[in-house]
């Protein structure tokens, strides 16, 4: 579904991804982790062109990304993405932020709209918050509206960056549990995070990043219990 091929990026002199070759299944859960300023969120947005790579071949749902003269537009409405901040728009109530992308991009009647938001929204547990204003609520219950509201637009691979990064420790746990039914349900899923404990659980496979690099790839169990590069050893050794 989704192939990085030795894909590069530069932001300008600087080499931000350096040979990325990265395959992802329909299906599969995918954490990504590594320290700050590794490239983690660049590999993220490069997925939905939100960043155009320098080089190399990328290929999503058979778009290839790497031609220029690809249009975007169509594969973007496939794919969700879910940030640190949850940047919803703090001038709507919660249902019109869900609705207003499957209203205006997709042409949907705001009736199937609001009815499609209202079902996700009790999939993420607060059907009674479709009035309220972003403001009215705690950041995870914010945090559950952006991944309805991604989730409103029927994608076929959701993207998380950081997602549970900016909230406060007793909200974590209610945001993981809503990815982690999506993961279960069968999401291709690319999942930023710093949440050691979902990814043990959750992923399929483990991405460790450093310097721009994939340094390591591996199945959770065995990533965590016997990381084979001495750069994943010492990053795990300090989250300890
Ligand atoms: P991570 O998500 O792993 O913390 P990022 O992908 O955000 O890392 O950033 C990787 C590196 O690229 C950092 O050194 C960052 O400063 C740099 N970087 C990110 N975005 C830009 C940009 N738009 N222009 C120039 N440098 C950038
Ligand atoms: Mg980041």
């Amino acid at each position: 579904m989704i192939e990085f091929r030795n894909v590069n990026k530069h932001f300008g002199s600087f080499h931000v991804l350096k040979q990325i070759s990265l395959t992802i299944q329909q299906g599969e859960v995918v954490v990504i982790i590594g320290p700050s300023g590794s490239g983690k969120s660049t590999l993220l947005r490069c997925i939905n062109r939100l960043e155009p790579i320098t080089d190399g071949q990328l290929v999503v749902q058979d778009v290839q990304l790497h031609d220029k003269k690809t249009n975007v537009n169509r594969l973007r409405r496939d794919i969700g993405m879910v940030f640190q901040h949850f940047n919803l728009y703090p001038h709507m109530s919660v249902l019109d932020n869900i609705t207003l992308a499957p209203m205006k991009v997709r042409g949907i009647p705001r009736g199937e709209a609001v009815e499609t938001a209202m079902h996700y929204l009790r999939k993420v547990g607060i059907p009674e918050k479709a009035g309220a204003y972003p403001s009215q609520l705690s950041g995870g219950q914010q945090q559950r509206v952006a991944i309805a509201r991604g989730l409103a637009m029927k994608p076929r691979i959701m993207l998380f960056d950081e997602p549970t990064s900016a909230l406060d420790p007793e909200m974590i746990g209610e945001v993981l549990d809503v990815m982690k039914d999506l993961a279960h349900e069968g999401m291709t899923m690319v999942v930023v995070t710093h949440e050691m404990g979902f990814a043990r659980e959750v992923a399929d496979r483990v991405v460790f990043m450093d310097q721009g690099q994939i340094v390591e790839e591996a199945v959770p169990l065995e990533f965590f219990s016997n990381p084979r590069e001495e750069r994943a050893r010492l990053f795990l050794s300090r989250l300890l």
